[in-house]
């Protein structure tokens, strides 16, 4: 079948291609290989919420309308959010249609799904990137009793066999699980790699207002000034807690270094874990200065004064623990809270590699009428949120524009 343009994925990313697509009139289908928001439905624990504002859901033409804009959406709304907006605008979502294979044909793209092959000259990847698990590979060395899950598979505590839970990851899903298991009554032991956490109110407003305000998260990835507000692992935690690492610790957590290395039930921590706190509190203390600059440079007059050093609890000693025996810890189970990596295994473009998917303007180059959307990081901090996948959609069809005006134009 030819059609115009071909989007992979039913995400938030492959609706809103969608969603200006068919506002501008161009004949395209999206193909999903599970339902629409199926990273949502799948790989989402069951009191998952945003981090980010419900003013911040901004899908191109579905802006949130609800009576709490400061609130925050639970997974089932996010769900419902998306399923909504397909349905608003009828958007030609085609289900149960996994991508098995992208390849050049001619000037044009092919696309193969199991059940139908289709020809179009521009091919929307929207597929995300944080959906494909990263395990690391020494969780094969761990004793088969022990029950291992990835984050994306964690659902609540009651679904965790009894006893204690290794958490391995500081980022924001570990510290999401973590706390909720300890609030639970489960004894948890974390393992901490980079980590960084920033107050989820500052100055009287809430930390989103003030990096938007900022334009931090419209800044290309690649010249963003405040860099050290990201870390590779995972972007920043955000909580109402007050030093919420140092928090999960008084409320019984017991913090480990970066796990090195694992062999049947014995496992060894790098002495790293003083040195994970010390540069959290770093980057901690950067982003509110931040802040504070932009407060001043502005003159906001109305926004009350707090002291960073107030937000921290330094006194607590945290323990150098370098090995640990699973049965003798009574760890029963491990929850991989350690990320997701890409998953572009259809795509079988000739010198195609992953790092190009995150380069928005190398892809045009090289393969034209293929265009990359929502991955996180891809062309601003916002380009993987709901918040910002909109903006890059916008600009995706201008460039299609652009493209296909030198050779075909669109019809
Ligand atoms: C733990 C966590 C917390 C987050 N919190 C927030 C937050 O607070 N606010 C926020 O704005 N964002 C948040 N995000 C980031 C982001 O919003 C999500 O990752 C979102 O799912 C990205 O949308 P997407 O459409 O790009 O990708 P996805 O939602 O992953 O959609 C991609 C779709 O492509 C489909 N697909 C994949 N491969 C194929 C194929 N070969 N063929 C056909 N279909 C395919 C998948 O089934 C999926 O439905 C969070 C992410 C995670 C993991």
């Amino acid at each position: 079948m030819k059609i115009q343009a071909l989007i992979v994925g039913g995400g938030q990313a492959g609706l809103a291609m969608s969603y200006v697509l068919k506002r501008e009139g161009v004949d395209h289908l999206v193909l999903e290989r599970g339902e629409i928001a199926n990273s949502w439905i799948t790989q989402r624990w069951n009191s998952f919420s945003l981090v980010t504002q419900n003013w911040q859901n901004q899908l191109p033409g579905f802006p949130y309308c609800g009576i709490k804009p400061e609130g925050f959406l639970r997974n089932s709304e996010v769900i419902a959010y998306l399923r909504d907006y397909q349905k608003t605008y009828q958007l030609p979502v085609r289900v149960n249609s996994e991508v098995l294979w992208l390849s050049k044909f001619g000037h044009a793209y092919q696309v193969t799904t199991q059940q139908e092959t289709f020809f179009s000259e521009m091919v929307v990847i929207a597929t995300g990137n944080l959906n494909r698990p990263r395990i690391p590979i020494s969780s094969k060395e761990i004793a088969p009793e022990i029950y291992q899950i990835h984050s994306s598979s964690y659902k609540s505590p009651n679904e965790i066999p009894e006893g204690a839970v290794l958490v391995v990851g500081g980022g924001q899903s570990g510290y999401q699980i973590a706390y909720e298991l300890l609030k639970n009554g489960r004894k948890v032991f974390m393992s901490f790699g980079r980590t960084t956490w920033i107050p989820r109110n500052y100055r009287g407003k809430d930390i989103s207002v003030w990096l938007t305000l900022m334009g931090v998260i419209d800044t290309p990835i690649n010249r963003i000034q405040t860099k050290f507000m990201l870390n590779s692992a995972s972007s920043p935690i955000i909580s109402t807690e007050h030093d919420c690492l140092r928090n999960l610790v008084k409320m019984g957590l017991t913090p480990l270094g970066r796990l090195t290395d694992a062999s049947m039930e014995n496992l060894s921590f790098a002495d790293s874990l003083e040195k994970s706190f010390q540069e959290s509190d770093f980057h901690l203390f950067q982003t509110l200065k931040l802040v504070d600059q932009y407060i001043t440079r502005n003159g906001i007059l109305d926004s009350p004064i707090e002291q960073v050093s107030t937000m921290l609890d330094r006194r607590l000693n945290l323990p150098r623990i370098k090995k640990i025996n699973l049965l003798e810890s009574n760890i029963s189970s491990i929850i991989w809270a350690t990320g997701f990596q890409n998953d572009f295994q259809f795509v079988k473009l000739p010198g195609f590699d992953s790092s190009i998917a995150l380069d928005c303007n190398k892809v045009s180059s090289i393969f034209p009428g293929i265009y990359f959307l929502g991955m996180h990081g891809v062309c601003t901090i916002k380009s993987g949120s709901l918040y910002g996948v909109g903006s890059d959609a916008e600009s995706i069809y201008k460039r299609m524009i652009n493209e296909m005006q030198s050779y075909s134009g669109i019809q």
